[in-house]
């Protein structure tokens, strides 16, 4: 069978080296795997991280391994007891649990909160990734994308983060009668961006603050979608409050729920006295920095106990969070028509990939391995 295309990567001097590499064809290994074709990856802030900061965790044994965990495919080969068909289109979970017997949550296809840590995640940790003509995947891994979200199937696994915070968040808040009325959004990449849409979609006023020019497409998104924009200043490193707590301030309301999707650490601390009575911060950035910050330690401890304030981290997404993501992604799409495709900023080829600089991409980079003017007739 002919070599395929792959973007790997492997350790390099300092950023990661990347390249476009010849690899085998995936085959079945059971009546369950499926074969994909590959139609698109998305990249995000965990892939940047790989490639700028030399992150990576390799399978074992290998100094090498093909990155990318957003995917949207094709199904190219079926399983007989796969339950999916040729020519459905797909996404797949990014995690595979761990092998500990007494990791309760990998064992009971809850490894999103697995325990142990020795998980494995496609194109991240341990395991290749999607960017890749064509993969294979066991079907207990594999999600069902409906053709008609085709134009948006790729944001389904950055959706599946926001549904899994939205997801614990109402758990939670089940403590009590939980009527949010407004959220704050510190970052506004993609993740930050499609968090905004959910909360708006959920009726909510929305505030990001955010690096981003004010004139930038991030900013204009959000106020195409009738939420609030503020830039973010400059902060100075290690001091605790930013521009953001004068700004809070000068609105004069406290914020029900606060999704921290910048990474920038500081921030996770500065929100916390911004959350109204019982209000909840997730965060769900990724930071691999070593900052440290001089905190007003007691007046956060008050902030919290004597307002009911809860704070939570959240990673990675189960299956039934990419169902909700699904579902969200068409409800966004009928709110606001074309902002999903708009968030797609930058759409590369592989060949492009190895070159790729970060700080150009404006707000999402997706690569594509088949042209999507050809995609309706691989279904
Ligand atoms: C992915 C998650 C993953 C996390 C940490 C994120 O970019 O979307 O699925 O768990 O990185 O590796
Ligand atoms: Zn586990």
């Amino acid at each position: 069978m002919a070599n395929l295309k792959a973007i790997t990567i492997s350790s390099g001097k300092e950023r990661a080296n990347v390249a476009l590499a010849d690899v085998p064809k995936p085959v079945l290994t059971s009546a369950e795997d499926v074969v994909i074709r590959v139609l698109c990856v998305g990249l995000d802030g965990t892939d940047r991280e790989i490639i700028v900061d030399n992150f990576a965790r390799f399978p074992e044994g290998k100094s090498d391994m093909i990155i990318g965990h957003e995917l949207l495919g094709i199904v190219a080969e079926a399983g007989a007891e796969s339950g999916l068909s040729r020519g459905d289109a797909v996404t797949a979970l990014v995690r595979r649990p761990c092998g500990d017997e007494s990791c309760v949550n990998c064992r009971s296809g809850q490894q999103d909160f697995c325990r142990t840590g020795l998980y494995l995640e496609r194109g991240i940790q341990g395991a290749d990734g999607f960017l890749c003509e064509y993969v294979a995947e066991n079907a207990k891994y594999v999600v069902k994308v409906p053709a008609e979200c085709l134009p948006y199937g790729v944001l389904v696994e950055p959706q599946s983060i926001v549904e899994k915070v939205w997801n614990e968040a109402q758990i939670i808040q089940q403590r009590m009668l939980w009527q949010p009325r407004t959220a704050l959004v510190t970052g506004s990449g993609p993740l930050g961006l499609l968090a905004a849409l959910t909360c708006r979609t959920l009726g909510m006023d929305v505030y990001v603050w955010s690096k981003s020019p004010e004139g930038s497409l991030n900013a204009d998104m959000i106020r195409s979608i009738g939420g609030h924009y503020r830039q973010a200043g400059e902060s100075a490193p290690g001091e605790f409050a930013s521009g953001l707590t004068e700004y809070a301030q000068q609105l004069g309301t406290g914020f029900d729920m606060i999704w921290e999707c910048s990474g920038y650490a500081p921030l996770g601390f500065e929100v916390i006295p911004l959350l109204a009575h019982n209000g909840i911060v997730a965060l769900l950035g990724v930071t691999p920095g070593q900052g440290r910050l001089n905190v007003p330690s007691d007046m956060i401890y008050r902030e919290m106990v004597a307002k009911n304030k809860c704070i939570i981290g959240s990673v990675n997404a189960s299956r039934q969070d990419f169902a909700t993501a699904i579902q969200r992604l068409c409800t966004i799409e009928q709110q606001y028509p074309g902002m999903l495709g708009k968030l797609q900023t930058n759409r590369l080829t592989p060949r492009q990939v190895p070159e790729i600089d970060f700080s150009r991409i404006s707000i999402k980079a997706v690569v594509d391995f088949v042209s999507p003017a050809e995609w309706a007739s691989l279904l």
